[in-house]
Formats: C-alpha cells, sequence, structure tokens
C-alpha cells in the first residue's frame, strides 16, 4: 500500500474510524478525489512517489475521481469492504488486457509434417480420459487429420529430419 486514509469524520456522534487502503498500483503518482468506503466523504490527495504530498483534506460536496482498493474497520472486529463493493471500493475486475486474450493455435502437424498428438479436439471416442496415450488411431479417430496426412505425404512435405 501507498498510504492510508484513516477517516475520522463523525457521523451520528461517532468517529466513522474506517481504514482506506491506498494501493501503489492506482495511487503511486497520483492527484485527485478518492472517497471512504464507509461515509462516503470526499477526499483530495496529492500522491508522489507514493507519498501523501499534499491531503488528505475533506471536499464536502464534491464527487470522487476514484475509490479505495479495500477498507476495513480495525476498532469493529475487522469488519471490511472487499475490492468491488459497489460504490464503496473500486471495482476489480481481475481481467488481462485485451491484448493478452488469445486464442490457441491448434497445430495438427510438426514442422517435419507428421501428425502430432497434442491436437485437439480429438473425437469423443478416446475414452473416459480423453487421451490416446500410447496409441493414436489416426485414421479412425480423426479421419480429417488423416487425410491432410496423405496429401502431406504425397507432396513430399513429410521429412525425417
Ligand atoms: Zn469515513
Amino acid at each position: 500500500m501507498c498510504d492510508i486514509i484513516w477517516c475520522k469524520i463523525e457521523k451520528e456522534g461517532k468517529p466513522c474510524n474506517t481504514v482506506n487502503y491506498l494501493d501503489p498500483y492506482c495511487f503511486w503518482n497520483w492527484e485527485g478525489k478518492v472517497n471512504c468506503a464507509e461515509c462516503g466523504t470526499v477526499y483530495y490527495i496529492h500522491m508522489i512517489q507514493g507519498h501523501m504530498y499534499q491531503g488528505p483534506d475533506e471536499k464536502p460536496g464534491e464527487k470522487p475521481d476514484t475509490s479505495p482498493l479495500y477498507a476495513d474497520k480495525p476498532l469493529e472486529g475487522y469488519r471490511n469492504y472487499r475490492p468491488g463493493t459497489e460504490g464503496r471500493t473500486r471495482p476489480y475486475e481481475c481481467l488481462p488486457r485485451a491484448a493478452y486474450i488469445g486464442e490457441p493455435d491448434m497445430v495438427k502437424f510438426s514442422v517435419r509434417g507428421r501428425p502430432v498428438r497434442g491436437f485437439r479436439p480429438q473425437p469423443p471416442s478416446a475414452g473416459r480420459a480423453g487421451s490416446h496415450g500410447f496409441k493414436w488411431d489416426i485414421q479412425k479417430l480423426s479421419p480429417e487429420v488423416w487425410e491432410e496426412y496423405q496429401e502431406k505425404l504425397n507432396k513430399g512435405e513429410v521429412k525425417d529430419f
């Protein structure tokens, strides 16, 4: 964590006493407004290299730019707000960026032109575990791979070395 905002705002005669955690990924070099997960008080902060350069200053009536990652209430038996609690903590989608969601390449033949056993999907007749560990009857189980293999053999595209 870069830092925390321990909210002490009095609400209904009691201090809020919520610890809002500012995680480094989002707040390392950051200036803006962040809300308290419990009472919604908006604080202005300016962080430089993970240090609180200015703030937290209360900004009543303003809208937050973002929310803390996580918040808890250590004086109340660690009652907490998990990441992704709507309206309190920041959405946590846990997804890689679109660039990293790829489609696997299905490889049927090795560089030497021979069928590879890793090719899937193999047909359901592979049995319970779906694996042809020691025997893969290509002709029967993957006729289309077998045909392609025959074509490759005829064209002389299959090599031993
Ligand atoms: Zn608060």
